[in-house]
């Protein structure tokens, strides 16, 4: 028997223990981003919940099956209640001073999408299973839709596909919205076209010959509605029932009881067993917004401000996943004082494991004990306040026995890196030339933002031989916000980051 993991389910509203479909076989899907643009720190704690979730599963012995999406098609700010009027984001971004650089909205999809690669390895997020892409499920989206359609739970209408929520009597049990008088009164100044059967019914289909990215399908020219891509994807590498989905809180109502509609209308059967949402991070008291200068994405504070990136990642679990976090640079600059410790106490403890120590055997029983402390504290409701301050215990109790340290206390190093990611493994080895004050300690991450840049300074060379110098200094002016400094000489270009610290 294993032990219990226990979760905040938004389903019943209360902390219960996951409960598997198949014995120690973690079956999960967490939304993952639109990549219209960098994704911000909001959205990584909300993908940090679900790391902790995976990382949790796995120390207590569960196989896991983790699947979390990229969404690359630019559904319509109004999405949920396909209101022609929306405008489209990626379409949006593409016509903004930051798209113009890119030669088509594909285009634009492909560098923001390798741009989260890079973010989500910065912060050290576990690879997942499968990464699926919406336009590379668009048949299976299809597929879906016909579903619903003989079935008689979606019709077809002059603008589109729609989902018939009248046929669903379950609507509204996620996120409480079921009395349709209120449901009406939220979406009907947005509600515009006449042929909807209940002001309610979601897109399923969008006709549009118009749209910069569409596709064939039996109703012609168009692109899919938001939700389906999730839950199509979800049940295609996950099955019809999964044990659980994770999201943002905002992703509660319409997407997530949109999905549960589709998926449960098809099978009869519960969709996924549990739900979690993880509550929005705020900057310094405020919601995050550009207008403001409170916005922060990965890079800002990584590449800008020369944050260590584990120190990100440390500030945003520092908050329990269900309640609402504040994020702060007093919390920041605290954060990274923590992994300089942590950092000093790995390579400590990584000399005495690596001479063949023993513990005293007083520090290893400490040790072991604070062990069981953070890996309860996780099966708690992913309780990560205490679960990190229980190996911070551990580490200034590795600090404070320099000279008789041994294996356990590099095993307890170790489970610190694997509970909660925030162990420095190594310093890193200076990159092939480069000056770079990036204090990164994942080899990989920088290597993959090594590679952007470095694609970046390759198009401007080609740019230059081809004597189109107006394309080479915007490529200049885009690494300089980046905060990437080139120099061009008779041996080629180098680069380095300018900090701003
Ligand atoms: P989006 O790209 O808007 O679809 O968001 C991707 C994920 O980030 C979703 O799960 C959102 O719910 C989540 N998210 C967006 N903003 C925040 C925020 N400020 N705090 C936490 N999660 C967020
Ligand atoms: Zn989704």
């Amino acid at each position: 028997m294993s032990q219990a993991f226990r979760l905040f389910n938004t389903l019943t509203g209360k902390i219960e223990p996951l409960n598997l479909i198949e014995p120690n076989h973690l079956r999960f899907y967490s939304c993952g981003p639109t990549i219209y643009s960098y994704a911000h720190i909001g959205n990584f704690r909300s993908f940090l919940t679900a790391d902790l979730v995976l990382r949790t599963a796995r120390a207590i012995g569960w196989k896991t099956t983790y699947v979390t999406n990229i969404t690359d098609v630019g559904h319509l700010t109004n999405d949920d209640t396909m209101d022609p009027s929306g405008e489209d984001r990626m379409a949006k971004a593409l016509q903004s001073s930051e798209g113009t650089r890119f030669a088509n909205v594909w285009d634009l999809s492909r560098f923001y999408s390798d741009a989260l690669q890079s973010d989500w390895q910065q912060l050290n997020l576990l690879k997942p299973d499968v990464q699926p892409r919406a336009t590379e499920h668009i048949r299976e989206q299809i597929q879906t839709i016909e579903k619903l359609i003989s079935i008689g739970a979606a019709y077809v209408t002059t603008s589109g596909v729609y989902f018939s929520v009248d046929r669903f009597s379950d609507y509204g049990k996620l996120s409480g919205n079921q009395a349709s008088e209120a449901l009406e009164q939220a979406v009907r100044d947005v509600v515009v076209d006449p042929e909807k059967k209940d002001p309610r019914d979601f897109a399923l289909w969008k006709k549009d010959d118009q749209h910069l990215m569409q596709w064939y399908s039996p109703w012609g020219w168009g692109f899919p509605g938001w939700h389906i891509e999730c839950s199509v994807m979800a049940q295609c590498y996950l099955g019809d029932e999964i044990d659980l989905h994770a999201g943002g809180e905002d992703l509660i109502f319409p997407h997530h009881e949109c999905e549960i509609a589709q998926a449960e209308a098809l099978t009869g059967r519960p969709f996924s067993r549990h739900w979690i949402h993880t509550r929005f991070l705020q900057v310094e008291g405020q919601k995050m917004a550009k207008r403001i200068g409170n916005f922060f994405t990965v890079r800002d504070l990584v590449i800008e401000k020369g944050v260590e990136p584990l120190a990100v990642r440390l500030a945003l679990i520092s908050g329990q996943y269900h309640k609402p976090f504040n994020f702060t640079f007093s919390t920041l600059r605290d954060c990274e004082r923590h992994i300089k410790r942590i950092r000093e106490a790995y390579d400590a403890t990584k000399n005495a494991n690596d001479l063949g120590r023993q513990d005293q055997s007083s520090l290893a029983d400490a040790l072991t004990e604070k062990q069981h402390l953070i890996l309860n504290a996780l099966l708690d409701d992913l309780n990560t306040p205490a679960a990190i301050a229980h190996a911070l215990d551990g580490v200034r109790t590795i600090l404070k026995n320099k000279d008789s340290l041994g294996r356990q206390a590099h095993e307890h190093m170790t489970e610190i890196s694997n509970l909660l990611g925030i162990v420095p493994q190594a310093a890193l080895p200076p990159s092939d030339g480069h000056v770079s004050n990036v204090r990164g300690s994942i080899p990989k991450a920088e290597d993959s933002q090594t590679e952007i840049i470095e694609q970046m300074i390759q198009k401007r060379s080609i740019a230059r031989r081809e004597r189109d110098f107006s394309k080479a200094d915007k490529i200049r002016d885009q690494l300089l916000e980046m905060n990437i400094e080139i120099k061009d000489s008779a041996n080629g270009t180098t680069w380095e980051h300018k900090s701003k610290i």
